[in-house]
């Protein structure tokens, strides 16, 4: 019986369309799995989602404090070495060691490194990510050419700090609008990123220099944008409109110097624009009329994240309740709240609900993080305990509820647990106040490197 289990075990690992559903699933690494046998390793490099990136300027694995970054030749030993589908993903870090790599040294190796991949690769990168973290690099770079690619679904592009005016143009050959233009067909996922850069002129000036033109794209699903202040996508994102981008169902914009009212104000004229978004993301959000009036731009939004961070003390939408009460009329399904409230008390957030009305009626899944934590004082106030469990009623009817950042003293957390499994409340308190951009770049961080095992060049 054993052998006749074993017999089929090996059959089965020996099925070219049962090893891809087990490889493509399974945790094991893709460099193990290459090295079994070639069938294996074939499959490994063709499974329909790149199991591992090449990363392009990394430390040596056999002598990690080496920065091969910059130098050309094993890189371009490596590309005629290595089999090409590795070249499915490919991720470019720039140089991790610009103190002792020269300016000339650097630019030379950039310019060589994307020339290869323009050269041989490019017919065969699905996935490309590229992060700009030379500052005297950026200026000068061209974009690869992609124009023999037909299969490119997923791309990052990634600022490290830097002032606008150092941003190049777009336009010309080997400009970003080019490249664009080259994979628009195919992509599914643009990301265009920077942790941080100083705007050096007005946003319009900037906007008119850069020069950034997106072309349609029949099958963009995910764009996210944190540097519309830079790569603007038109004064009410008409760019990317449904019209345009007629897959577009996820969509994450972000200003970094500025909150996106402006923009905001502008959109929620016009009717249907975003027709096609059902998950939307937005960070700095002053004005709560900016968002009680997405339902004319975004009427089949579902999911909708607000990230609020620095509000200052004029701020209108800083608590829970407000929020609660702008995000009504939306028909959300699923609202998440990171908010950086200033002193936040638990008997005010318990206020925030019981103000707001009803709650979200539509409403199945509410995740709300408190990133410089809430205080418990609900032993302080009058009816502080009888409040709390109205308003944990409130909650009764949905299907999840998350709440981060409550710092519950254990008196109260006793009556609070027992409440909510006596009343069946689906709620999860994370008593743990971790800071939240932590956890946020750890999803973003899961997303971009989603392949997160790399292979190294040396
Ligand atoms: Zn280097």
């Amino acid at each position: 019986m054993e052998e006749l289990q074993n017999c089929a075990m090996r059959q089965a690992l020996q099925n070219p369309a049962i090893l891809q559903e087990i490889l493509q699933i399974t945790d094991v690494s893709g460099k193990t799995s290459r090295l079994v046998s070639h069938l294996w390793n074939e499959i490994t490099l063709s499974l329909p989602d790149p199991k591992l990136t090449l990363l392009l300027s990394e430390k040596s694995e056999s002598s990690p404090e080496e920065k091969v970054c910059c130098y050309a030749t094993p890189f371009q030993l490596l590309c005629i070495n290595m089999p090409p589908k590795l070249a499915r993903s490919i991720r470019e870090n720039g140089c991790q060691s610009i103190n002792k790599h020269s300016r000339t040294q650097r630019i030379r190796a950039a310019e060589s490194k994307l020339l290869h991949i323009s050269g041989q690769f490019a017919q065969l990168v699905e996935e490309f990510a590229m992060t700009f973290t030379d500052r005297d690099l950026i200026p000068t770079v061209k974009y690869p050419d992609l124009s023999r690619n037909g299969a490119i679904t997923w791309m990052l592009l990634e600022f490290g700090y830097m002032k606008s005016n150092k941003i190049p143009s777009c336009t010309g050959s080997h400009g970003l609008n080019q490249m664009l233009d080259q994979v628009k067909d195919h992509l599914e996922y643009f990301e265009m990123e920077s942790n941080m850069y100083e705007l050096e002129d007005s946003p319009s000036d900037v906007d008119a220099r850069i020069g950034f033109q997106f072309p349609q794209m029949k099958n963009l699903e995910e764009f996210r944008n944190n540097m519309l202040d830079c790569f603007s996508c038109g004064d009410h994102l008409q760019d990317i409109c449904t019209a345009r981008m007629p897959a577009l169902e996820i969509l994450h914009i972000t200003k970094r110097d500025n909150t996106v009212d402006d923009l905001l104000r502008n959109i929620i004229t016009k009717q249907d624009l975003f027709s096609g978004v059902k998950n939307l993301r937005l960070e700095n959000v002053r004005n709560p009329e900016s968002i009680t009036g997405l339902k004319t731009a975004f009427p089949n939004l579902e999911t909708l994240s607000i990230y609020q961070f620095n509000a200052d003390e004029s701020s209108l939408l800083m608590e829970v309740g407000p929020h609660l009460q702008v995000c009504a009329p939306l028909g959300l399904k699923y609202l998440n709240l990171y908010l950086s409230n200033r002193h936040e008390k638990l008997s005010e957030f318990v206020q925030g609900f019981l103000i707001c009305g009803e709650l979200l009626p539509s409403l199945k899944t509410l995740e709300i993080e408190s990133f410089s934590g809430v205080s418990d004082d609900l032993d302080l106030v009058v009816d502080g305990e009888a409040q709390m469990k109205q308003c944990l009623l409130e909650l009764k009817g949905l299907e999840n509820v998350m709440i981060t950042g409550i710092e519950f003293k254990e008196e109260t957390w006793k009556w609070v647990e027992s409440f909510i499994y006596e009343n069946k409340i689906p709620i999860v308190f994370d008593k743990t106040c971790y800071p939240s951009m932590a956890k946020d770049q750890f999803i973003l961080h899961a997303k971009k490197y989603r392949n997160a095992e790399i292979i190294s060049v040396v």
